[in-house]
C-alpha cells in the first residue's frame, strides 16, 4: 500500500502518513489516520471502522448527566447535527474525523461558534452567535434537553449508547447525503445562516 502521497495544500512530497488503531468497546476497531506534512504543516485526520456498517443515522437525547459521556464516532464522510444550536456540519474534504463524547462534541461546536463570532464585525451576527454560546451553556448544564444526530452514508461513523436511536438510511437518502461531500465543498462545522 506504499505510495508517494502529495500535500494537497502545498504539493509537496513531504506528507507523513500515521495509522493509529483504536478498539473502542462495543463498537470494535477503528484506524484512524492523519495525514501531517512536514513543509506546511497541513494536517488531517480521518477514521475507518474495519466492521463495515450499513449507511446509518444515529440520533441521540441528552437528557441527563450520563449522557453526555455517550461516545460519538464521526469519519470525514459524516454529517453531523445539533440542531438547537444551528449547527450542521457536512462532509467534506476538510471534514475532520474525531472520536469523542456527547459533551465533546458540544465542545466543539462552541469552538465554532466562538471563531465565527470573532471572524466577524457585523452586530447582529456577534448577537446571534452569543445566543448561541449563552445556549450552548444551557444545553451543557442539561437545562434543556439537546439532540445530536449524525449520518453516515459509508458507515463509517456512529453513535455509542444505550439510548440512541439507529436508523439505516435508504439509497435515496444515502446518495443525497454523498452530494454535499462531492470535490470541491470544503465546509467545517459552522452555524447555519437563518
Ligand atoms: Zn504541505
Amino acid at each position: 500500500m506504499e505510495s508517494t502521497l502529495f500535500c494537497p495544500a502545498c504539493d509537496s512530497e513531504d506528507l507523513e502518513t500515521r495509522v493509529e488503531r483504536l478498539e473502542i468497546p462495543h463498537f470494535g476497531e477503528v484506524i484512524q489516520m492523519t495525514y501531517l506534512c512536514e513543509t506546511c504543516g497541513f494536517q488531517r485526520s480521518d477514521l475507518t471502522i474495519t466492521k463495515q456498517e450499513e449507511a446509518a443515522r444515529y440520533r441521540l437525547e441528552v437528557t441527563e448527566e450520563e449522557d453526555l459521556a455517550t461516545r460519538v464516532v464521526r469519519s470525514a464522510s459524516g454529517h453531523f447535527e445539533i440542531p438547537e444550536l444551528d449547527i450542521r456540519a457536512e462532509p467534506g474534504r476538510a471534514a475532520e474525523a474525531f472520536v469523542t463524547n456527547a459533551e465533546g462534541i458540544l465542545d466543539r461546536c462552541k469552538d465554532a461558534i466562538e471563531m465565527a463570532m470573532q471572524g466577524t464585525e457585523a452586530e447582529d451576527k456577534r448577537d446571534r452567535a452569543q445566543r448561541l454560546l449563552d445556549r450552548a451553556e444551557r444545553l451543557r448544564s442539561l437545562e434543556e434537553t439537546w439532540t445530536i444526530v449524525i449520518e453516515d452514508p459509508q458507515g463509517n461513523s456512529a453513535i455509542l449508547g444505550d439510548e440512541v436511536e439507529r436508523t439505516e438510511l435508504s439509497d435515496e437518502e444515502a446518495d443525497d447525503l454523498k452530494a454535499p461531500g462531492a470535490p470541491g465543498a470544503d465546509e467545517g462545522p459552522e452555524p447555519v445562516e437563518p
